[in-house]
């Protein structure tokens, strides 16, 4: 079978792989606009590939500019002849109904999401498909109440919102942007990351078959220049982007002096903060979550690790063991902790990274795992001796590297800790509530977490500080941004 992943590894678990044999998938995908499935009036196509065997799984049609064109005045006819003119309880039974369906075809998504971008299946089955569908029932709940969201305060819809995302989270972060963009009543243009398009075309045929109007949800598929031709659009109202820092300066530069409202999600480098009273073995526990979960593609990873002195030798003892334990293969093995590389391209950084670390003189640990012949593949690993003035302790590595410091105290920590460009979010580990609450409103960062990590939820907001972004998406805080006020 194409798809088999090459073991090469000492597995002492059987296989426990994940059926691919019930999801439906065209071998070429067309562009979603006006409801339609049209051909890319530029011609192009593009290959997807399953990063952990390097085999084909689609082509996807590459959109040009006559193409943002169609979809952005699909999307600006929509809002101006249906969708503005509906009432917030209808356009809430439109929501409602597709988060019905993406649960209906969870399974489906899952597997989809776990093959397009190397994320293993118990996250993509677990966390990814039903959180997505929870935003979009969290928001559907909303579409008829933003008078009591914002009292006094006459919210109305903006227009077309063009929303771009990236790879490390595809289906969720389009639920993060398509759910509150239609609850506050506006139309859109969204372009999924190249490396990851398949799970925002199943949604479009969910889009089809929950009968939303034709042109309210438009999917354009290509790579950054296509996202710079929806950024550019006159008739874009509303710009959400989700990804790096690098590309999201490029998209405020663009943006600055018009109209378009801004939503700017970007990267992080996150701290982690264990103290000396912390329960030791749920703080590990923790840590290995923080950064190893996805493989380290993960705005908020706790790329960072701050330990106290005196429970430091402990804390990397256990860290270590941990690691050991790690089992790095096949993403559709339900036994796996550590998929695939989502990119040759994001491989190759992750290994520039590793080598900067040695370079700076920091010490290296790698478990002994084998990993699979064939795909994009990174062994979890850790740092030590790391400086603060260190690349691989100040810069995004968006892989599983996890940079190791100490301190001696709160003060030292807050500093360290708030040492970096970036500002989205941070865990801290302790047995004191009131260590908790002082670091919560010392750490610039815009979620901090308090004896767990990565926690998600549709109600809650999230977004950065400094070169984070601004804006937030979850929440009302994620609703205010698709809205205008008197
Ligand atoms: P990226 O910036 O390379 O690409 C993100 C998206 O932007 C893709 O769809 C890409 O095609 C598009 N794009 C690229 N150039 C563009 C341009 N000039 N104009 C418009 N669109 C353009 O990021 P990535 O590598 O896909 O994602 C990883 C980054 O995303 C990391 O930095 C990560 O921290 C960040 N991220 C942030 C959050 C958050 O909530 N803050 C969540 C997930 C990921």
């Amino acid at each position: 079978m194409k798809n088999k992943i090459d073991y090469s590894s000492d597995w002492n678990l059987d296989p426990a792989p994940e059926s691919t044999g019930h999801i439906k998938l065209k071998t070429k995908y067309n562009l979603f606009i006006g409801g339609k499935w049209v051909k890319p009036k530029s011609g192009k196509y593009f290959a997807t590939i399953n990063p952990a065997t390097e085999h084909k799984i689609a082509d996807v049609a590459e959109a040009g500019q006559a193409d943002v064109d169609a979809a952005v005045k699909a999307a600006k006819t929509a809002y101006d002849t249906v969708w503005s003119k509906l009432s917030g309880k209808e356009r809430g039974k439109y929501i409602y109904r597709i988060a019905r369906l993406i649960q209906e075809k969870a399974r489906e998504f899952s597997v989809i999401e776990s093959l397009d971008s190397g994320k293993v299946i118990r996250e993509s089955r677990d966390i990814d498909i039903p959180l997505a569908a929870a935003h979009f029932f969290y928001y559907a709940g909303w579409a008829d109440k933003l008078e009591y969201a914002f009292p006094n305060r006459q919210p109305k819809s903006l227009g077309v919102a063009a929303q771009i995302t990236p790879w490390n989270f595809p289906m969720l972060m389009i639920a993060w942007k398509i759910a509150p963009a239609l609850a506050a009543g506006n139309t859109v243009v969204l372009k999924p990351a190249e490396t990851t398009s398949l799970t925002a075309l199943k949604l479009a045929e969910v889009i089809q078959e929950a009968g939303l109007p034709d042109g309210v949800v438009n999917i354009v598929t290509g790579y950054g220049k296509t996202g710079a031709m929806m950024v550019e659009h006159k008739d874009v109202d509303k710009v959400a982007f989700t990804g790096s820092t690098g590309v999201g300066k490029i998209i405020m530069k663009s943006i600055a002096g018009t109209n378009k409202k801004s939503t700017m999600e970007l990267g992080g480098k996150a701290a982690n903060i264990i103290f000396e009273d912390a329960p030791l073995d749920q703080a590990v526990e923790g840590i290995i979550n923080g950064i190893y979960f996805n493989q380290g593609h993960v705005c908020c990873a706790g790329s960072r690790l701050f330990v106290q002195e005196s429970v430091y030798d402990v804390v990397l003892r256990k860290l270590k063991d941990r690691m050991e334990s790690l089992y790095v293969g096949d993403p559709m093995d339900k036994n796996t902790d550590i998929g695939a590389i989502n990119s040759k391209k994001q491989l190759d950084v992750i290994n520039d990274y590793i080598k900067i670390g040695k370079a700076e003189g920091a010490d290296i640990y790698q478990p002994k795992c084998k990993i699979p012949k064939k795909g994009f593949w990174c062994k979890p690993t850790l740092f030590t001796n790391v400086a603060q003035s260190n690349r691989i302790a100040q810069e995004e590595i968006f892989g599983p590297v996890l940079a190791i410091q100490t301190f001696r105290t709160v003060d030292e920590v807050i500093t360290k800790a708030n040492n970096t460009p970036y500002g989205l979010s941070a865990g801290v580990w302790t047995d004191k509530g009131s260590k908790v609450f002082n670091l919560t409103s010392q750490l610039k960062a815009g979620v901090v977490w308090a004896n767990t990590y990565n926690k998600f939820d549709p109600t809650s907001p999230f977004g950065g500080y400094k070169e984070s972004g601004h804006g937030r998406e979850g929440g009302l805080h994620g609703l205010e941004p698709y809205l205008k006020f008197d």
